[in-house]
């Protein structure tokens, strides 16, 4: 199946930068949000990060201008329905996607692609609610998405052939690399990763090692471009929380239960870097070790 237009779902963090890579290697995109307002900020942050791509002579001012001008922008959802792949990229709540599914199906072409970019709901469970579970699957991209290389594509279980190709062909198209995966919990980056950087929370809260020794540790000798405790401000320790619980309830293996520390800094409201505060405090200009 030839794709020539994506639907996007969310011009927040994941989705504007899905717009941008799609935009950029020649997609007809259209993106929705649930405001004008969440629209816009989706549209400056892209136009932001072209502009810094052309500065560093990454792209040519011809590129970005022709990018921005295959963006198209609705707040109506049902718009999207002629895109020959749609990739849901709204807030990571089973509901919401269920619901954005849902509305979608009325709309959809018959031979649409449903996929979406959840960090740790079950593809199998969201694409039996919807009349194609063999044209659904994971379309799973990584934070930055114009910078990191790794989309992982998860099929579900009815997921066809045909879909998957064309999905990995889009993959390709982008100049990125894919790697599959089965649909269980977490998949494969945040199965291995995330009770990695759980066990520096434990590490950290037995009194192994403080915030900066853990982080030194990981990066001087495992040679980790990012310590694993500053690596989870940047994700997000909500969302670090989040996948955990997702491995602990999936695969019900006290291995993988969170960190009680975690636990205490997403319950302070101490997210990491969006919050200015998690394993190390934003606030000043440079970042400080809260423990
Ligand atoms: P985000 O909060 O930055 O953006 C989510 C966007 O979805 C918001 O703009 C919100 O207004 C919009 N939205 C909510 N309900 C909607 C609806 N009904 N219709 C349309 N838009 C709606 O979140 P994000 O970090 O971009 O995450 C989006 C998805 O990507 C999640 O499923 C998440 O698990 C996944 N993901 C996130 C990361 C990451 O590092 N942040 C990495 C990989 C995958």
């Amino acid at each position: 199946m030839d794709i020539q237009s994506i639907g996007i779902v969310g011009a927040g963090q994941m989705g504007n930068g899905i717009a941008h890579v799609m935009a950029l290697a020649g997609y007809d995109v259209m993106v929705t949000d649930i405001s004008q307002d969440a629209l816009d900020r989706g549209m400056n942050v892209i136009n932001g990060n072209l502009a810094r791509q052309v500065s560093r002579d990454k792209i040519a001012q011809d590129d970005m201008d022709a990018a921005i001008a295959r963006i198209k922008t609705t707040t109506t959802l049902t718009d999207l329905g002629q895109s020959d792949l749609i990739i849901e990229a709204a807030t990571e709540r089973e509901t919401i996607k269920q619901a954005i599914f849902e509305d979608l199906l009325p709309s959809l072409k018959p031979d649409t692609i449903l996929t979406s970019n959840t960090s740790s709901i079950s593809i199998t469970r969201l694409a039996s609610r919807t009349d194609r579970p063999e044209k659904f699957m994971g379309f799973h991209f990584m934070n930055p998405v114009p910078v990191m290389q790794l989309v992982e594509l998860i099929r579900g279980i009815a997921t066809d052939e045909e879909t998957f190709k064309a999905c990995q062909a889009v993959v390709a198209k982008l100049g990125k690399t894919s790697a599959s995966a089965e649909d269980f919990p977490a998949f494969i980056v945040n199965r291995i990763l995330m009770p990695m950087i759980n066990e520096a929370v434990y590490t950290l809260y037995e009194g192994v090692g403080s915030v900066q020794s853990i982080d030194s540790s990981m990066k001087l000798g495992a040679n980790h471009p990012m310590g694993p405790l500053e690596l989870a401000d940047f994700i997000g320790l909500d969302t670090c929380l989040a996948i955990m619980n997702v491995l602990h309830d999936g695969l019900a293996d006290t291995k993988y239960r969170p960190c009680p520390l975690l636990t205490k800094y997403v319950e302070a409201g101490w997210l990491g870097r969006k919050s200015k505060r998690g394993f190390y405090d934003y606030r000043g200009d440079t970042p400080v070790p809260t423990r």
